[in-house]
Order: C-alpha cells, then structure tokens, then sequence
C-alpha cells in the first residue's frame, strides 16, 4: 500500500529529526515539567504545581487492591471489596487514582506517543510497588494484540515494564505473555462483559513457559478499570507455574471512572 509505506517514511523522518533536536535542546535548554512544560530543576520531573494536583495515592491503603483508605484501618487491612470479590493476583499497587493529570498523563502516553513519559512514570511506578518487587521478580508487561500493535506501533505497558526492570534491576519478558486473539475496547463495556471478551485472550508462547516456573511474576499495566485483562493474564501465568502474580498499574480507576 503506497499510502502506509510513505506514512512510515514521514513518520520515522519527523521522529528521528525530535529525537536529534531533543538532544541537542536537553543540553541547551533548562529542563521542563512533562506535564506542563514549565521550567523545573531536575529533568524528568513534574514541576511543583503538577505535583501538587497529581492525585496520588498514599498510606494507608487496602493490603490487596491497594486503593486509598480514608482512615486507617491498620497493617493489613482490607478493603469491602477484597472481602467480597478477592482477586486473583496477590496484590495491585498503583501511583495514582486515574483523573486529573495521571488520566493526562495516562493518555499521552498512549495516544499521543509522548513515549518519553514512560521514564518518569516508570520510576513512580517502581516506588508504588516497591513492597511488590524481589531479586527473582520477572516483570512482564499485559501484552497488545500484534495488529493493535502494528497500528500503535508500540505498547506502553512494554514501555513502562522496561524501565521499572532497569530501575529495579531485575528481570523483565516483554514476549512470553502474548494476545491469543484480538479483543474489543473495554471501555463500554460493563464488568461480565468484559470478563467475556477476554477469557482465552491470553497465552504463553510455546517452549518458554519453563522461565517462569517458580517465580514472582509483577505484571505491568498503564491503567487498571474493572481488573479483567490483568485477571485474565493472572490466570495464564499461575497456570505456567508462577509462585505469585501481583500487578503494578501507574493508575488505578475509583468510583465512576472504574465503569468508564
Ligand atoms: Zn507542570
């Protein structure tokens, strides 16, 4: 198709010339705030109004679904809907509750290619989840379909998961969890629904699942809504013999926005 292949011609030019000019302004040019562009000290960092309004979450927190308490309740407390609806993974922490900047933020990543914030996001991320990361961790991000990826040309939970491996130095897959077959868009859909649409979506790829034998696994995600994708992935890696799956996501929906 000419169309597609001068698209990527144009594409790859215009990325190549930001990359160069990025370099050569980060030398220049005093660091900005990734959210807002605002002069800050330090690169890599939000200034001091972003992080005033980024909402995220403190202690104390529920000890599996690690949503914010109001009060607290005590080491290990529980949140009603751990009682009610455990999860299949051990445990889920997040940077933030998904709205305001961490939705921005979220977004950006995604859509608008700003690739560039998986660093810091990244880093918080590794902070939020510290309690969730060992020496034998393998970090393994949920995996897009290869046609979504060939339309979004990459995965931002890949982008996330490698950079809390290399912070945290331990292991990361980026291939061993794969999309057995393409799902709708969850957003729309209520919580049965989709559970639905992504039973089955998951697999391991074939020969490699001997990797994981034994071994925490910390499955990485953008944005956790009803928790389905990463339940559905939760139950392909303890089948293969991971000794735990706990999930890290950079936000967490609450409220309205988890039916979002
Ligand atoms: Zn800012």
């Amino acid at each position: 198709m000419p169309g597609f292949a001068d698209n990527t011609v144009l594409e790859r030019t215009s990325r190549a010339g930001s990359l160069v000019a990025g370099t050569v302004l980060d030398l220049l040019l005093p660091p900005r705030c990734v959210c807002c562009q605002a002069r800050v000290s330090l690169p890599g960092n939000l200034c001091g109004v972003c992080w005033r309004e980024m909402p995220f979450i403190g202690a104390p927190v529920c000890a599996r679904y690690g949503t914010p308490f109001t009060h607290d309740i005590g080491e290990g407390g529980l949140s009603a809907r751990a009682l009610t609806d455990p999860p299949l993974f051990e445990r889920l922490r997040s940077v933030a509750t998904y709205q305001g900047i961490a939705r921005d933020l979220v977004l950006a990543l995604k859509f608008n290619r700003r690739r560039d914030l998986a660093e810091p996001m990244g880093r918080w991320m590794v902070h939020a989840g510290r309690e969730l990361i060992s020496p034998d961790t393998v970090v393994m991000p949920v995996p897009l379909h290869r046609l979504r990826l060939l339309q979004r040309r990459f995965n931002q939970s890949a982008d996330l998961a490698r950079v809390i491996a290399r912070e945290a130095s331990i292991d990361w897959d980026p291939m061993l969890l794969r999309r057995a077959r393409r799902t709708r868009q969850q957003v729309g859909l209520d919580s049965s629904e989709r559970q639905k649409n992504v039973r089955g979506a998951f697999e391991l790829r074939q020969g490699w699942s001997n990797t994981l034998h034994g071994r925490p696994v910390l499955l990485v995600d953008d944005v956790l809504t009803t928790g389905s994708t990463v339940t559905a992935c939760t139950k392909v890696l303890k089948a293969a013999g991971a000794s735990s799956v706990d999930v890290l996501t950079f936000a967490i929906a609450v409220g309205d926005e988890a039916h979002d």
